[in-house]
């Protein structure tokens, strides 16, 4: 706690001056244009690796980013997360970013959980599709562990969720909406992005670069 604490002193005597006027302008009313969603994981940190400012980004964040399939039971919060922010906020973007040594994701591999937990019991569950779905993603880094692997095929299962949902899928269709899926290595301290063309998730700046020496044949995933 004292590290929060002095975090929060720190901020107001030695960062507070710098966005005082952008807080002032936030005040008024928001518009970020994206939608990212995370794991609640402490080493994930959007705004630090997107180098992002305050209003840049509608952030949902959860144990696992877990984004339900629209209308189910569990995850209702995620849903209203997707929700608000397509139909309110009008994001251009959603990003679901997964990322290594995930804890949820070695929970649902092994089965490794705490006893008398019902609701992260519960709340894992969701992840069962994509340990399936690791099965159809055969090119997947083979150098990664299994809880890897599975992480970024949970990241392309809840991007199909996202298109269950009416609202999204109604702007992707459109060209209004664009869905990312991206996975942060935590050792490398890189984002990744899943890459359609060799079916695996490559360093975000090379395809970026790609891109933009290809600009009118391969977007940025
Ligand atoms: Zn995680």
């Amino acid at each position: 706690m004292q590290r929060l604490l002095d975090g929060i002193r720190d901020f107001h005597e030695r960062v507070r001056p710098r966005y005082r006027e952008r807080f002032a302008h936030l005040a008024l009313g928001q518009s970020p244009d994206c939608l990212f969603i995370a794991c609640a994981d402490s080493r994930v940190v959007p705004n630090l690796f997107a180098s992002t400012d305050p209003g840049d980004l509608f952030v949902a964040r959860n144990v696992g980013n877990v984004v339900p399939p629209c209308g189910a039971e569990a995850g209702v919060a995620a849903g209203a997360a997707v929700e608000f922010a397509t139909l309110v906020l009008g994001v251009r973007d959603v990003v679901v970013c997964g990322h290594s040594s995930c804890g949820a994701m070695r929970a649902v591999l092994l089965g490794d959980r705490p006893d008398g937990a019902p609701n992260l019991d519960r709340w894992l569950l969701q992840v069962e599709p994509s340990v399936r779905r690791l099965e159809r993603e055969p090119r997947l880094d083979l150098a990664l562990d299994a809880e890897d692997r599975l992480s970024q095929a949970h990241v392309l299962q809840q991007i199909d969720h996202l298109r269950t949902y009416p609202a999204v899928a109604e702007r992707v269709a459109a060209g209004e909406l664009t869905l990312r899926a991206w996975w942060f290595d935590l050792a490398h301290a890189q984002v990744l992005a899943h890459d359609a063309e060799s079916g695996s998730f490559r360093p975000l700046v090379e395809l970026m670069n790609e891109a933009s020496r290809e600009s009118h044949v391969r977007p940025v995933p």
